[in-house]
C-alpha cells in the first residue's frame, strides 16, 4: 500500500494553519510553516520558517514540502507562482488570481451564471461619477485588491457622498457594486480534490459586527432544499472552472430574488470552524485530504444546528464555555488586542430555541 503519509509546507502561520495540523496529524500528515515570528498560533506545531529577506528560509520549507497550501488570499501571487515551478501548491495560482481581485471575481461569477450585485470598476473620480449614474445610489465602494473585514469599503447613500468617497479610497483601483437588500449573510464552504470529486456542506448564516464575523449558524435555518442546490451548483461550476484543489468558500446574500454571491476566498473560513465538531470531517480535514490526494471527507452535520461564536479582543469568560458540555473551545495562543480573533467556541444543539437560549448564557463574548 503507498503510504498516505506527506509534509505540507504552509505560507502563513496563524489560527488556520493550526487548525490545519491539528486536523493533518492524526492522518499522519506532517507539518511546516512559513511565518513572521516564534510565537505566532502555528509555531509549536510543526518546522517554523521564519520570514526574512533571505530566500533560503523558503526555499528550505519548499524543499521539506511534498505539497504547499496558504492560509490567506493576499499571498504573493508570483511567489505561488514560482515555487509551482518545483513543488504543486493547492489552490493553485489560477485560483489565487481570481480571489485576489474583486473585479476579476465577479467577472468570473457572471460568465458563469452565479448571480452578483451589478458593479463597474472605477479608477478616477469621473469614472466613479459615471459608474454612479449607471447603478445609482446606494451603492457600495471597495478597493479591488486586499480589503477584508469591510475594510477599504466606503457606502455611498446618496450622489452627494461622491467626493468623500473618492478621498477615502481613491488613488487605486476601485470596484462600485450595487447594494444588495439582502435578509442575511450567508456561506458556502465546498472541497474539490485532484480526482475531481467533490464535496458541500450545509449553507450557514453568518451575523457580522462592525464588519467582523461574530457568529455562526449551522446549518442555515429554513434553507429550502432548492436554494442549498443552487449554492452547491454554483461551487460546483466555480470549482470546476478554477480547476480547484482544496476548500473554495463562498459568501452570499440571501435576497428576494434568490442568492447572490459577494465573495470568494480559496481557503478554510472562519464561517466554517463550526464543522470540527460538527460535522463528520472538518473543514481542515478535509482540506489536508483534497490537497494530499486523498479521498474526501463526509461533510453531514453531526446534530440538528450549531453556533460558532469568535472570541474577539479579550478572551472574556471562558470558564463559562468549558463548563458546557455541549460547548467546545479554540484559543488560538494570541494576546489580547482590540478587534483581533483570539479563538472560538462551538455550541451543538438540537434545536434552535436550545442554541439560542446556550448563546444568550453566553452573552459576555456578544456585542449585540
Ligand atoms: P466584503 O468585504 O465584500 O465581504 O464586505 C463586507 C460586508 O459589507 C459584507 O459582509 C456585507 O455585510 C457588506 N456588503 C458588501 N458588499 C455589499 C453590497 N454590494 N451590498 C450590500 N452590502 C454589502
Amino acid at each position: 500500500m503507498t503510504p498516505i503519509s506527506k509534509k505540507v509546507g504552509v505560507l502563513g502561520a496563524g489560527q488556520l494553519g493550526r487548525m490545519l495540523a491539528l486536523a493533518g496529524y492524526p492522518l499522519g500528515q506532517k507539518f511546516g510553516f512559513y511565518g513572521m515570528s516564534d510565537d505566532e498560533p502555528s509555531a509549536l506545531l510543526g518546522q517554523m520558517h521564519l520570514h526574512n529577506d533571505d530566500a533560503d528560509t523558503l526555499q528550505e520549507l519548499v524543499k521539506f514540502a511534498d505539497v504547499m497550501t496558504y492560509e490567506s488570499e493576499n499571498t504573493d501571487l508570483e511567489l505561488i507562482e514560482e515555487i509551482s515551478r518545483t513543488t504543486p501548491v493547492y489552490p493553485s495560482a489560477k485560483s489565487l488570481k481570481v480571489c485576489q481581485h474583486r473585479g476579476l471575481e465577479k467577472e468570473t461569477f457572471k460568465r458563469l451564471g452565479i448571480p452578483c450585485a451589478p458593479f463597474e470598476i472605477v479608477n478616477s473620480l469621473e469614472e466613479l461619477k459615471a459608474a454612479v449614474d449607471i447603478l445609482g445610489v446606494p451603492s457600495v465602494l471597495k478597493t479591488t485588491t486586499e480589503g477584508y473585514d469591510g475594510k477599504g469599503q466606503f457606502v455611498l447613500k446618496d450622489d452627494d457622498d461622491i467626493d468623500e468617497a473618492w478621498k477615502t479610497l481613491g488613488g487605486r483601483e476601485l470596484i462600485l457594486e450595487r447594494f444588495v437588500d439582502f435578509h442575511r449573510e450567508l456561506s458556502i464552504i465546498a472541497v474539490r480534490n485532484a480526482n475531481n470529486e467533490h464535496v458541500f456542506y450545509p449553507l450557514v448564516q453568518n451575523v457580522h459586527h462592525k464588519g467582523i464575523l461574530r457568529y455562526t449558524i449551522a446549518p442555515a435555518q429554513e434553507i429550502p432544499e432548492m436554494v442549498q442546490k443552487a449554492a452547491e451548483t454554483f461551487m460546483q461550476v466555480l470549482l470546476d472552472e478554477l480547476d480547484h484543489v482544496g476548500v473554495l468558500t463562498l459568501e452570499l446574500f440571501e435576497t428576494d430574488s434568490g442568492l447572490m454571491a459577494n465573495e470568494m476566498a480559496p481557503r478554510v473560513h472562519n464561517s466554517g470552524h463550526w464543522t470540527i465538531e460538527g460535522a463528520q470531517t472538518s473543514q481542515f480535514e478535509n482540506h489536508v485530504r483534497a490537497i494530499c490526494g486523498l479521498p474526501l471527507g463526509s461533510t453531514a452535520p453531526r446534530q440538528p444546528i450549531a453556533a460558532m461564536v469568535n472570541i474577539i479582543g479579550e478572551t472574556g469568560p471562558v470558564e463559562k464555555v468549558l463548563k458546557k458540555s455541549n460547548a467546545f473551545l479554540h484559543l488560538y495562543d494570541k494576546s489580547q488586542r482590540t478587534g483581533r480573533k483570539l479563538g472560538h467556541f462551538t455550541l451543538l444543539s438540537d434545536s434552535q430555541d436550545a442554541l439560542f437560549k446556550d448563546i444568550k448564557d453566553l452573552n459576555g463574548f456578544l456585542p449585540i
